[in-house]
C-alpha cells in the first residue's frame, strides 16, 4: 500500500497484534482497565476497536467506500482483503482510515479530544489528498477520491442523501443514511439497528421516512437529492405501485412534508 512509513508501521503492528490496545497492555501487566475508551461497552481488543465498536463502524460507513464491517471474518482477513485490492485508492482509504481511527482514539485518551467519526473521515481524506499530491508516482492520484463510480455528485448547492435498509436473520432491521455535498464531503451520517420483523420493502420505505423526518426535525435548509435502491419505494412515491403496507408509509411521508417532492 502506498502510504507514509508511519502508516505502514501502524498497519504492520496491527496485523502482528502488537498494537498497545488496552487488552494487550493488561496482558503485559501494565494496565488493569481494559474497557474501550470510545464506547465504554466492551474490552478494547483490536477486533473490537477497529471492527465491532460502533464508533469505528460509523467511521467506516461514512467513508466514500460506504464500508460495512463484516461480522463473519477476523481483523487480519479483513485487512488482507482490503490492502491487497487492485484498486490502490480503495486500499489507501481503508488503511489510512484505520490509522486515523487509532490516532483519534489516542487523541481522545491523551488529549481529551472528542472522537467524531465524520472528522476522522475528513482528516483521512485530506491526508490522502496531500500524500498523493506530494507523491505523483502513486497510481491512485488520477482517480477522483470522492467519486467512486457508483456515486455521482449532486449539483452545486444541493446535498445528496443516500439511504438504504437491510433485514437480518435475527429479525432486526438496519438502516443507514449518508449526506454528502457535491465535493463528496460527508455532512452527516447515521445508522440505526432495530429489533423488528419487516419485509425488505417496508424496511426501505421506513428508512426513507426516517431520512425525511430527520430533514424536517433538524430544520435543514437547501435542496436535497435522495437516492434509494428500492424500486418499490420510488414507484410508490410516483404513484405507480400499490403495495398496501409500503403505500401507507409513503402516504404518511408525503403528507408530513412541508416541501414538494420532485422526482
Ligand atoms: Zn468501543
Amino acid at each position: 500500500m502506498k502510504a507514509p512509513p508511519s502508516v505502514q508501521n501502524f498497519l504492520w503492528r496491527l496485523a502482528k497484534d502488537i498494537l498497545p490496545t488496552r487488552s494487550r497492555l493488561r496482558r503485559k501487566g501494565v494496565l488493569n482497565d481494559t474497557i474501550c475508551p470510545l464506547c465504554f461497552e466492551e474490552e478494547e481488543t483490536p477486533e473490537h476497536l477497529f471492527m465491532c465498536c460502533r464508533f469505528s463502524q460509523q467511521t467506516c460507513f461514512s467513508l466514500t467506500l460506504g464500508l460495512h464491517v463484516p461480522s463473519h471474518c477476523c481483523l487480519k482477513l479483513w485487512m488482507s482483503d482490503w490492502l491487497n485490492k487492485k484498486d490502490h485508492l480503495a486500499a489507501q482509504i481503508f488503511g489510512i482510515t484505520l490509522w486515523k481511527i487509532w490516532q483519534g482514539r489516542n487523541q481522545l485518551l491523551f488529549q481529551h479530544q472528542q472522537f467524531n467519526p465524520i472528522q476522522i473521515v475528513l482528516s483521512a481524506v485530506d491526508f490522502i489528498y496531500e500524500f498523493n499530491a506530494a507523491n505523483i508516482t502513486v497510481a491512485a492520484v488520477s482517480r477522483v477520491i470522492n467519486s467512486p463510480a457508483s456515486w455521482s455528485p449532486p449539483p452545486s448547492g444541493a446535498l445528496q442523501l443516500n439511504v438504504d435498509a437491510a433485514c437480518f436473520k435475527d429479525e432486526s432491521v438496519g438502516s443507514g443514511m449518508v449526506i454528502r455535498d457535491n465535493r463528496g464531503a460527508v455532512e452527516f451520517a447515521a445508522t440505526k439497528l432495530e429489533k423488528r420483523q419487516l419485509s425488505p420493502n417496508l424496511a426501505e420505505a421506513l428508512a426513507l421516512r426516517w431520512c425525511l423526518q430527520w430533514i424536517l426535525t433538524t430544520n435543514q435548509e437547501g435542496k436535497f437529492i435522495i437516492e434509494s435502491d428500492s424500486e418499490v419505494t420510488v414507484n410508490c412515491l410516483k404513484g405507480r405501485n400499490l403495495l398496501a403496507d409500503v403505500d401507507n408509509v409513503i402516504f404518511v411521508v408525503i403528507f408530513s412534508l412541508s416541501f414538494p417532492i420532485v422526482m
